[in-house]
Parts: structure tokens; sequence; C-alpha cells
């Protein structure tokens, strides 16, 4: 153990290796030099348009650069040159400019002692002078007029000025564009994304009709584009003209499924005779006369206005031969439904008979193999089928206009794509939880003959839309929170009062509790407090308590938390202009640490270390002319060598923070090092906290393996060969247990650890990982980062994520009225009993969604409540509690369940569930489990709740009629169902990610959204209506957007008017497009600046600045951007929709026999 407390008295960096090997060839893989980087996958952040240099000239590449085996690297060269770079701080780069060039640039090393550095009064450096630093000179960057608005308003983020891509930079793009664009030395982008072109060959056979046929414009066989058309489909039609209207709503029948004709009058041939009895399609749900559904109506409001009733579900695509309403099939249809195997991953534009379809259904048991024979039969119409844009328009128009007001309860919220306000009145808002179902089966024998899981994804700091209120915060001095004497629920609007108001009735356990005599009030004659307005906990869904000393830690009051960053110098980090890059933004982004409510400055301290395999620390003290660095080598047993000076106040040390950042891009300008340490550099973070009592959290900007000696080194283990084996899961798993301890070290002190990843090649996500997982973190993933295309995601993302507003030392639990309780628990935290989520920091992006199952019968009557309860230390280190209730209908009617089912939020529960049974089971096992589940879900509907009909008929409940498409995107995302393209890190990155998304967030992840840009309307504020995710629907007359929360691509088809082209990318045709771009060029006319503002508007709905990629049609990139047409069948052998829906449909009717 060596700690240099002061520079001058010993070798600035520590120890010189002086047994160091040089280069290891592990790091790299033993690769051998590859022309294109190795499968980077760029759906996630993989394909770096602007990544030019397959072969980087300095030693970048093993065989190149640097020296080889054995050759003693002497690492004093590296520390040597600090000195001068260090204080000479006049020479400061330019802010934003590229890194020097690697070998280049090299000052003059070894003159201008060391001893200098750190002498703490002495000047050396910056004179004090050079660095007044009011508020900072950067606070351009942020628009003017961002008040200390809260930082959960989500207006907070936006404020941070828009990125610096402006015209200089574009021009830059440019140059570095006509280098690679076009020609094939460069790794092609298409070749970034989706590998080598070698792995391209199988797909070209299923996707050789790309041309023209299946890019004619949609309108020209259609007539009229399917987003205009009521495209639905039938719904289960009622067997006689007097059935109840009410087991409509309930249904939807997809009429490919239709059974023969001599079936009962339920199938296609009776669809005439019905035609008549339904209702006008655009009539509003009336109230359900007769229907035997249990409950009070009044406690269903909203769900009458939900699902559209199902007569404006008929087919009414105009299109033959499906033509008309309820158009019947052509007679030859065969009793089972008539789809095929889609030969090229899309519907061609004839709806007619196809005879290359073959592989029918029926006669293809072993679903998604090679098609067989074609039997000549008729597609199913994907026209027919339910489509998610029609039923996320049905819901925006139905309910986007009325504010949903949460006083009643089990009320079904509208869908996260809608836009709406929400009024609490005694139930949480959506925005904070969201449940299944929010009829919840009185038994769990029903609960398990449904299978439809119960679970609620909850949010509990979500960010609120500026026109709702925040959480009121409820201060009872002392006292602190009333609560229930058993169960410890805590005073909420559902709690009874009773005895004149001395007492209350526990809502959760039904123990009976005192009202302390301070809180006494009087009730009114309905029973209700008097002063139930004013108490936000009598109320209100949501609210904070103010927390005593009762909850802190060693009773104790927390300090207010630090922040402290940790940046890798090794050769990558410096060499891509990383560390520059870092330098220069934190110093004015430290101006926008999260603050409290009014408060001027922000409460939190910072605290700066750089490493690689060994640690520097910083002493930034305000009386320092200079900082000081000091060095643990020792990374073995790490320990902090300075308390005093380390975790600062912005304000008061800004001169000296800023000096610091001025020069540790020099001190390092010149490394050669390339091996780094990850664990240690947690620890030291830890211990940082420790020292100082408080909770906190570590940014890590890191770039590549941990292979030198220390704490949780790391090898490079992956091995794609694993994929489709019993030892797959292997790949999700944590290589070592070490980080496990690790993690749970860190959630004890409060210390969240979130990961900025900067990889050039394999570096464990899976591993590296777990920390940032267990400790409620954020991973962020940069492959291959390029500054100039790169900086403004990775930029928004830093600052999105300094900014936002965290929760430290959290600690979750969700309470349940007796009946049914929280069994199960998914997302980014810590657990070390079964009922208390922990998280050393909670941050208003992340979500946990919580399984419940039933302990006991439910009653009708008092429904089901629950209530989350989040204890954390805010930002200026108050502890409080924030609590959500929630109350839920019960129901002895499965109709009733499978009325107020929410799909969305099904599908983010199973997404987690399934990306966890990765980890310990194979992933067919897993996708089997998944689709026999929905399958369960949907054959106990048919069987009880639909009206009776042929099992040739597909029939889905209204409010899960997307539940097979929305399935099938889950199966054949990457992390179940991987291309040869997807890398084992962006399927653990992807894993991770998936786990802490709210249901909105899975919602677009899953099933992207498409929208046609030439729809646009130019003059107004509003996106154009989306378009289903089918290459069918694209016309290569036409450019369209696509964003999935984590990449946007602009598609443009090779028919594109010259005009828009023009106007979009200001070159004047096709080919002249790059597609390396960015960003898209800041051109002053209405078609440019409406793109750009919906692209803004859509980058400040995500919780991730998403990648921009341009794809060319017929360009090679285009094979990414089909990956996320999840309608088609994928390259990854993932089924179509259609195919999916006709496999669910065989599977249903398999139980159902
Ligand atoms: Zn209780």
């Amino acid at each position: 153990m060596s700690v240099n407390q002061q520079a001058h008295t010993g070798p600035p960096y520590g120890q010189p290796q002086p047994g160091y090997q040089g280069y290891q060839q592990p790091v790299y893989g033993g690769q051998p030099l590859p022309g294109v980087p190795q499968s980077q996958y760029g759906a996630y952040n993989g394909p770096m348009p602007g990544y030019q240099q397959p072969v980087p000239p300095q030693g970048y590449f093993p065989s190149l650069g640097f020296p080889s085996k054995g050759s003693p690297v002497s690492l004093n060269s590296d520390t040597s040159s600090l000195a001068p770079n260090f204080i000479g701080s006049s020479r400061a780069p330019p802010t934003s400019g590229p890194p020097p060039p690697a070998s280049g640039a090299s000052l003059p090393s070894g003159h201008l002692a060391y001893s200098q550095f750190g002498h703490g009064d002495v000047q050396n450096g910056i004179p004090a002078s050079a660095a007044p630093m009011q508020r900072p000179p950067a606070s351009q960057l942020f628009l003017p007029g961002s008040a200390p608005t809260p930082v959960s308003q989500t207006s907070t983020f936006q404020q941070y000025g828009p990125p610096p891509a402006s015209v200089q930079q574009l021009s830059n793009h440019m140059a570095g564009m006509t280098v690679g664009s076009t020609t094939a030395s460069a790794p092609p982008p298409a070749g970034l994304g989706y590998g080598p072109p070698t792995s391209v060959p199988p797909v070209s056979g299923s996707f050789s009709a790309t041309g023209s046929s299946l890019y004619t414009p949609y309108t020209a066989s259609q007539g009229s584009p399917p987003t205009s058309v009521s495209q639905g489909l039938p719904l289960a039609q009622p067997p006689f003209p007097g059935q109840p209207v009410s087991t409509q709503r309930l249904s939807t029948q997809v009429p490919g499924f239709a059974p023969p004709p001599s079936s009962t009058g339920i199938g296609p041939s009776s669809y005439p005779p019905t035609t008549g009895a339904p209702r006008p399609p655009t009539m509003p749900g009336p109230p359900l006369p007769g229907q035997t559904v249990a409950g009070p109506p009044t406690s269903q409001p909203n769900h009458v206005s939900s699902p559209p009733p199902p007569t404006t579900m008929s087919g009414l695509h105009p299109g033959p031969p499906m033509s008309g309403l309820h158009g019947p099939p052509p007679p030859t249809h065969p009793p089972q439904p008539g789809y095929q195997m889609q030969q090229n991953g899309s519907f061609g534009q004839m709806r007619g008979p196809q005879p290359n379809y073959g592989g029918a259904y029926p006669g293809t048991p072993n679903y998604g193999s090679q098609p067989g024979p074609p039997p000549p039969s008729k597609r199913l119409d994907p026209d027919s089928i339910p489509s998610p844009i029609q039923v996320i328009e049905d819901d925006r128009s139905n309910r986007g206009s009325e504010p949903f007001v949460t006083g009643v309860r089990g009320q079904v919220p509208p869908l996260v794509t809608t836009n709406f306000l929400v009024k609490d009145q005694g139930n949480a808002s959506p925005r904070y939880i969201r449940c299944t179902s929010y009829n919840i089966p009185c038994t769990s024998d029903m609960a398990k003959q449904s299978q439809v899981p119960l679970a609620a994804v909850i949010k509990p700091l979500a960010t609120l839309p500026p026109e709702e209120t925040l959480p009121y915060l409820v201060d009872h001095g002392e006292s602190g929170p009333v609560r229930c004497n058993r169960c410890k629920a805590y005073m909420c609007p559902f709690m009874q009062f009773i005895e004149g108001g001395r007492r209350f009735q526990c809502c959760f356990c039904s123990c009976v509790t005192e009202v302390p005599p301070q809180y006494f009030q009087h009730l009114d004659h309905t029973g209700k407090r008097v002063d139930f307005y004013d108490r936000p906990e009598l109320s209100l869904g949501s609210y904070e308590f103010l927390a005593t000393v009762d909850y802190c830690k060693n009773n104790k009051f927390p300090s207010p938390p630090a922040f402290i960053f940790m940046i890798d110098v090794s050769y990558n980090a410096v060499k891509s202009g990383l560390v520059r890059l870092i330098c220069e933004e934190l110093k004015s982004l430290l101006d926008y640490l999260p603050r409290e409510g009014n408060m001027e400055e922000s409460a939190i301290r910072v605290g700066f270390v750089t490493y690689n395999k060994v640690l520097h620390f910083y002493n930034v003290k305000s009386s320092l002319a200079q900082p000081q660095m000091m060095v643990v080598s020792d990374v073995a047993d790490m320990f902090v060598p300075l308390l005093d000076g380390f975790l600062v106040n912005v304000n008061e040390s800004r001169t000296v923070i800023a000096s610091l950042l001025d020069q540790i891009p020099e001190m390092f300008a010149d490394t050669r090092e390339t091996e780094i340490v990850f664990a240690p550099v947690i620890q030291a973070g830890l211990e940082a906290l420790k020292a100082a009592e408080c909770a906190g959290k570590l940014f890590i900007f890191h770039t590549s393996l941990p292979i030198a000696e220390a704490p949780g080194k790391l090898k490079n283990r992956d091995d794609k060969k694993l994929i489709n084996t019993d030892k797959e899961k292997t790949l999700f798993q944590p290589q070592t247990s070490f980080y496990n301890n690790l993690a749970k070290d860190c959630v004890a002190q409060g210390c969240c650890v979130d990961l900025f990843l900067f990889p050039n090649q394999y570096l464990d996500v899976a591993t590296l990982g777990v920390v940032t997982y267990q400790t409620g973190g954020s991973i962020y993933k940069y492959a291959y980062f390029q500054l100039e295309t790169d900086q403004d995601r990775f930029l928004n993302d830093l600052r999105r994520d300094v900014q936002k507003e965290v929760g430290f030392d959290a600690v979750m639990r969700v309470r349940t009225s007796t009946g049914i309780r929280a069994t199960d628990f998914f997302g980014a935290f810590y657990m070390s009993n079964t009922t208390d989520v922990e998280m050393a920091g909670l941050d208003c992006d992340k979500t946990i969604t919580v399984e419940f199952k039933h302990d006991d019968k439910l009653n009708e009557d008092s429904g089901a409540l629950l209530q989350c309860a989040l204890l954390y230390t805010s930002c200026a280190g108050q502890r409080r509690l924030r609590i959500h209730n929630l109350s839920l209908n019960c129901c002895t009617q499965l109709a009733d369940l499978y009325r107020n089912c929410e799909t969305d939020t099904l599908i983010n529960y199973l997404a987690k569930y399934a990306y966890r049974g990765v980890l310990g089971s194979p992933v067919k096992t897993v996708r089997d489990a998944l689709i026999n589940q929905c399958a369960q879900i949907l054959a106990c509907y048919r069987k009880n709740c639909a009206s009776p009909s042929s099992a040739g008929q597909l029939i889905l409940p209204e409010c899960m009629k997307l539940l097979p498409v929305y399935l099938n995107c889950v199966l054949k995302s990457d992390v179940l169902q991987p291309g040869p393209e997807v890398t084992t890190d962006d399927r653990a990155y992807i894993r991770q990610l998936v786990t802490s998304m709210d249901v909105a967030e899975t919602n677009v992840f899953f099933y992207p959204r498409l929208l046609p840009l030439n729809k646009a309307d130019v003059d107004s504020d509003s996106l154009p209506a989306a378009i289903r995710n089918s290459e069918e629907r694209l016309s290569k007359g036409d450019m369209y957007l696509l964003e999935n929360g984590l990449n946007i691509f602009v598609w443009v088809g090779v028919n594109v008017q010259q005009g828009l082209i023009q106007n979009l990318f200001g070159v004047s045709s096709f080919s002249q497009i790059s597609n390396t771009l960015s960003t898209l060029p800041v051109l002053e006319n209405p078609f440019s600046k409406k793109v750009r503002s919906i692209v803004d508007m859509l980058q400040v709905q995500r919780s991730r600045h998403m990648k921009l990629i341009i794809v060319k049609q017929e360009d090679k990139l285009e094979m990414l951007f089909k990956h996320f047409l999840v309608e088609d069948k994928s390259l990854s052998g993932g089924a179509s929709y259609v195919d999916f829906l006709c496999h669910m449909h065989k599977e249903i009717r398999q139980l159902l026999s």
C-alpha cells in the first residue's frame, strides 16, 4: 500500500509498475485484426455511422501501435508528462474540439518538476484570477429561464440547452462522410449494425422481394391508407341478434380464424345476418343491460369508454377480396385459418390468394419451420387482425380529452400512449402505479384458472407533467406520520375513522388504532373527518411525509448526498476524446446538480477520481490554489487517502475544480496504459461515502474489461456458441460473485452506481452491471464511441442523469389489504428479506414491478388495496416517505377480470418475468412458458367468457386483443431470440434496461412507433398518425421515422421526391444522403423544422437520448431498420404477427380440446 499524500514526496503517479508486461493480448479477446469490428449491434448502441476507421492508425488493435508483449512500458513516461500539462492551464484546449491525436501533440515530457504540482498554495497553475467563476459561463448552454423548478419536472431536463450540434459540427460530419460513406473499405454502417455482410445471406432469400412490389405505395392498391380506415376486426359476433351487448364488448374475433360455414351462426357465414344487429360503430358503449357482470357499475365508469364497441372493429378495409363490412371470407376458406408462412417477411399488397405461401398452419405442426409445399389457400389479411395503431388511436380519441380522475375504485386508466391529465382524488396516478388488472379475482383458484398475472408496475418518483401537482409534503412534527398499530400502514384515504374520530380501523389489516390526540378531528355526518380536504393523506392517493429521526439510519438525520465522478483515463478513454469531453462538460454541468425546491444551490457535494490500473484521488478543497492528486496503487485494499477536501461544495471550490477539470485531459494525454481496474473504483467511492457518512452516487465512465490485477478482475468469457444451449444462461450471469457482495455493501451505505460504458469490445456488462443493477443505478452504453457522432447522445444522457430527481438510501414496501400480498419483485434493487425493496438510489425513471398472490379470499364489497411506501433521502438530505395508494375492485366473474385488464402492463410484467427467467433457464424454455401462459389466459377467456362459437374462431378479450402481437415482440426480442449480430453485452444490457422500464417504455421498446414523415402537418404541433410496423406499410416514395426509446431511425424511400430530400438533408439526391449523420441538418424550411421538432419532441419523452440513424432504402443499414418492423418475420427467426397469431390460436385450441 502506498499513498502519496503529497505529490512532491514521491512519484506523483504512484508506482510505476516495473513488472508491467506490456500489452496483454487477452484484452482484445485474442481477436484477429478485423477489418470490421465484431458484431457491433447497432440496435441499441450499435452502428456508429461515423465509425470509419476499422483499423485505427495508432495502436488500437493488437498488432499496431502498442508495444508488443514483453516489452516493458514505463508508466513514467505517462506520469512525467503530467506536470507540464497540469500546469499549463493556459494551454487549455478548445472546449469541445476533437482530442489531440494520440501520438502527436505530446508535450515535452519530464521537464518541469511535478513537484510543483500539489504545492498547495504555490501558484503554479491557473492564477486564481483566471477563474473568477461566478455562475458558470457555460450557462448559455442552458436555456434562460431555467428557474429552479422542481427536478421532478420534465421541463427541467429540457431546459438544458440544445446540444451544440449546429452547423459547424455538421460540417465535420460532412467532411468525415466523404471518406467512408460509400466505399467498402470502411465498415459500412450496415456491417456495423448487423455484423459482417456475411451474416446477411440467409436473409437475402427471405427479403428478396424487398424491391418494387413491396414498396408499392400503399395507397395505390388500397384506396386509402390503412391508418385512415377503421381497420380493426370484428369482435365476437353475437350469436344471435339479441345477444347481450356486453359479451361483444369483451371480445374480439379475428375473422381469418373463421370456422367452416356450417358453424353455428357465429362464424363468418353468419356475419351478414348479424351485421344489422350491432350498434353503429361510433356509438359509445352503453350501460350493459342484463350483464352478469358483478360489481357496481359505478365503480367502473372508465372501462365503458375504453374499449371501442365491437362493431367498429369489423373489417372495414375495402380491398378485395375481403371486401366490405363484415365481409365473409370466401367459401373456399378452409376450416382452419388459412394462413401461411410468410416468405418474405412482409405482406405484399395482394390481398388475394398467394400461391407462394406455403406451410399452411394446420398442416405444419412444427410451427416456425420451413414452409412445406404451398397449398393454394388464402392468407390471413393483416388488416383484419387486431391493430396496435387502431387501439392506440381509439384510446386517444376516447380518453385523451378528459382528465383521468382517480376518485373511483378500480378504474382502468387510459393507455400509456394517450396524453391525458390526472386528477388525484384518492388513488395514485397511473404515472405512479399501473396494474395488470384493476379487477382482481376473489379467489386464488380463479386467479390460477385465468393465469392472468396480478402485478403492479410502480414508479414511485415518476416525473409529472407541469400541469399536475407534485405530491404534497406533510409534516406531522416529532410524532411522525400516523400509522396502523399492527401492520404499520400509513394514514391514507381508505382508513375508517370510528367512535367519533377517536380511533381508526385499518383498511389493510382491520386493526383498530387510537388516533393520536394531536391528530384528532371530528367527523361530519357522513363519518368523514371535517379536515378531510385539508389533509393530503386523507384525500389524495399520493403524498409525502416528512420522516422523523426514527426513520433514519442509526437514528441520525442524514447528511446531504454526494456525487463522485470517476473517470477512466486509460489509453482508449483518452484517445477517443472522452476524457476531455467529460471534463469540459462537468465544468458547466456541476452547476445543475439537483436541488430541493427553491434552494439557491444544490446541497450535493462532489468529488473526483481518475483511474487506470491505479486510482487518483483529488483534493479540491476551496483553500487550495491548485488541486492535489493522491495516488492509491495498492488496489487490493482500497481506501481513501484523504477526507478533508475530497467531497466539496461546488460553489466554494469552483476555481480548484475548474482547474482540475482543465488539467485532467492534459495529465493523461500521453498515457499508454490500457489495463484498468473496476471493482476498486467502486470500492473507493463507497469508502469515500462511508468516510463522509453520507449516501450518494458514483458516476463511473469506463471503457474496457477490467483485466488489471485487482479484486473483481475479469476475463473475457464471451462465447456465442453457448446460444441456444443449456449454458446460455451463464452469459447473463456475473462471472464472479465478487460484485454481488460489493453491491450489498454499497446498498448498505446508500452508494448508488451509475455506469457509462464506452466499449470497443466485450467488457462483460452482465458482471460489471451487477452493482449498478442492485444499487438502483443506470447503465448507459456507447459501443465504439466516436466523438463526432456520439457526443451529443452521451452528453444529453449525462446531463439528464446528473440533473434528474433521485432519492437515496431508499426502502420501498408494498402493503396490501387482507387476501393478497406482494410476492415477487422485478427491477434494479437489492432485497435482504422478502418484503423490503432496497435501493441505494432511486431516480424518477426507475420502475419496480410487483407481483401479487392470494393468501386468502377477497371480498367484492371491500375490494383490494395497495399502499406503496417509499422511504428515501432527498437530494437535500431530507428524510421522507412517499406514499402511493391504489384501490382495486374484486370480482367473482372471470368476465370482470378480462374486462379490466391492461395489456401494456401485462407485457411489462411478462417481459420482466421472462428476462429474469433467462438467468436460470434456457431461453427456449422461457419462450415456451410465455406462450403457454398467454395461451392459457386466452383459452380461459374463450372457455368462460366468450359466447359459444366454433373452435375455428379466435376470440380475444377486447382489452387483451393486442396480447398476441405484443407478446410476439417480446418473444423475438434480442434477449429471448438473438440474431447473429447481437452481442452478448447488448443482450445483458437490454436485459437490465428492460427490468427497470415503465409501461410506456416497454410499450414503445417492444412495439416501436413508426411515423410517416410525409404526413406530418408542418403547421401543427401534432405528430402524424403512426402506422403499423411492417414493411408492407412503407412506401418507397415516403420517409418514415421509427423510434423505440433507444434509437430513432429515419428511413428514406428510394423514390422520395428530390425536393423533400433537399429540404431535410440539404443534398440534391437520394444517393447523396449520408447515412453517417447523427443529427439532422438545421435547415430553414418548414419540413426540416417539423421533422426536427418531432425528433426533439420524442427525445424529450424518453429517459435516454435516442441515437439517430439515417437509413436509406435498399442500403445495407436497412437490415437493422427492418429488425424493428416487428409485425414481420424477423431475421433471427422470430415469427410474423400473422404467423404468431395463428400459432396462438392453435395453442388455445389445444388447451380447449
Ligand atoms: Zn393495519
